[in-house]
């Protein structure tokens, strides 16, 4: 199976198939069955000759596949973006050694001075945080719009200077999820480019750029590499447009490193395995604590009381492994119910095969005060519960035995209070 090709004996093939087949090349090099992790830093010419034949007839990927210098391309990491791009039904991608390494180097590389972006309030808060600190330097500005709100999206886009509509999904921590023929739409009709941020919700779930997106992005540490061991990011989109970027990569100098795509390459072969397991688990996990009394509230775009379910249901074909849900009492209650689990690790990130759970008001946003992180919609019992491949039962069970612990105050008005967010 070749890039877009994802044929096999005349049907689709599934997306476990394509996890372990997809974008790949039987024929390696020494027989190897696995891609081989090509050490250099350089490459060598038998001759003179051979180094005009390679300036001369240069394409990446073509039919004269080699390089002169490792900053500008390495087999290994060739393959992992032949895989991600079939993955994604994209024309090409380009590997960086990390997420944010991703979404930084394609705003500069497409952005000039005097341009816009609209982003979702939502957003990574790194990635807001360098649109609003080093874009601003450079003379680009950045409008944020609340996530959800269509109107309030359209109506933040200037017409002729906006280069970018930005969004995520599902977004952390509420799971929002983009009309994304809406935002297709609306980069079409103001001749903006649409780039989709769908970390959480992989390629098995949903692929953005057969609804008419234009970019679509991954932090390649989360689901792709999907064993809490190794950065990456990716952006995928057209040939072309992937083309600049790999040209800009090779002045900017943010290469992955060859172990480093290796790893992702490995990771990449069981993530639709993963990748359902953790949809079915999060399903069953969420239904749980929804019904649960000493839960005030959970966000999970599988669920019918989330304010996406809809548009989730209808884009997604599963939701993904990331669950957040209120506990019912106050800051030091939650990091209690926190401490007493013994599944999940504390720690940031999501997607690898070990769970981890974090209180947003500690992680990401310590520091800014109670009032502050309220104002932006960060709840001290807010907790992000990013399931790894445990069992579901599992995972119950220990939620199940910490939650009793929670002292019955689970008050009438914070349940009332909870449900008109
Ligand atoms: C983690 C993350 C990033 C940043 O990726 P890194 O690999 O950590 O640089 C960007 N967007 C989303 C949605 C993420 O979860």
């Amino acid at each position: 199976m070749t890039n877009q090709q994802s044929k096999l004996n005349g049907r689709q093939a599934g997306a476990s198939t394509r996890s372990v087949h997809g974008g790949a090349r039987r024929d390696k090099g020494f027989h190897s069955m696995t891609t081989p992790i090509v050490q250099t830093a350089t490459y060598t010419f038998e001759s003179t000759a051979r180094v005009i034949e390679f300036l001369e007839k240069k394409v990446y990927g073509g039919e004269l596949e080699r390089e002169e210098y490792a900053r500008y391309g390495n087999p290994t990491v060739w393959s992992l973006e032949r895989r991600i791009a079939n993955l994604e039904a994209a024309e090409d991608a380009v590997v960086y050694p990390s997420g944010m390494s991703a979404v930084t180097s394609l705003f500069l590389t497409v952005l000039r001075p005097g341009a816009h972006i609209v982003m979702t309030d939502d957003c990574y808060r790194r990635t807001r945080q360098f649109c609003e600190t080093t874009l601003k330097k450079f003379g680009v500005e950045t409008s944020i719009a609340p996530m959800g709100d269509s109107a309030a999206l359209e109506a933040a886009i200037v017409p002729k200077k906006t280069r970018f509509i930005f969004t995520e999904t599902p977004t952390n921590p509420y799971l929002r999820v983009a009309d994304l023929g809406r935002l297709a739409e609306l980069g079409k009709r103001y001749r903006a480019l649409t780039l989709l941020d769908t970390t959480f919700a992989t390629p098995v779930n949903l692929r953005p750029l057969e609804h008419g997106i234009d970019f679509v992005m991954h932090s390649a540490t989360k689901y792709f590499g999907g064993h809490n061991d190794v950065l990456g990011g990716v952006v995928a989109g057209g040939a072309g447009r992937i083309k600049a970027l790999k040209d800009a990569r090779g002045i900017f100098g943010n290469v992955i490193d060859p172990h480093q795509a290796y790893l992702l390459e490995r990771g990449l072969k069981t993530l639709a395995v993963r990748v359902r397991h953790q949809n079915e688990a999060a399903m069953k996990v969420a239904r749980h604590l929804e019904s649960h009394r000493k839960i005030d509230r959970v966000y999970y775009p599988g669920l019918e009381s989330h304010p996406d379910h809809e548009i989730a249901r209808a884009l997604m074909s599963g939701f993904g492994g990331v669950i957040s849900f209120e506990v019912a009492g106050d800051i030091k209650t939650t990091s209690d119910f926190i401490d007493r689990l013994r599944i999940p690790y504390i720690a940031p990130s999501l997607g690898g095969t070990e769970s981890l759970i974090e209180q947003p008001a500690y992680f990401s946003y310590y520091d800014l005060s109670g009032e502050e992180r309220l104002a932006i919609g960060i709840k001290d019992n807010l907790v992000r519960f990013a399931l790894g491949i445990e069992d579901a039962e599992d995972i119950i069970a220990d939620l199940e035995a910490s939650l009793e612990q929670v002292p019955d105050r689970a008050s009438v008005d914070s349940k009332s209070s909870a449900t008109d967010r």
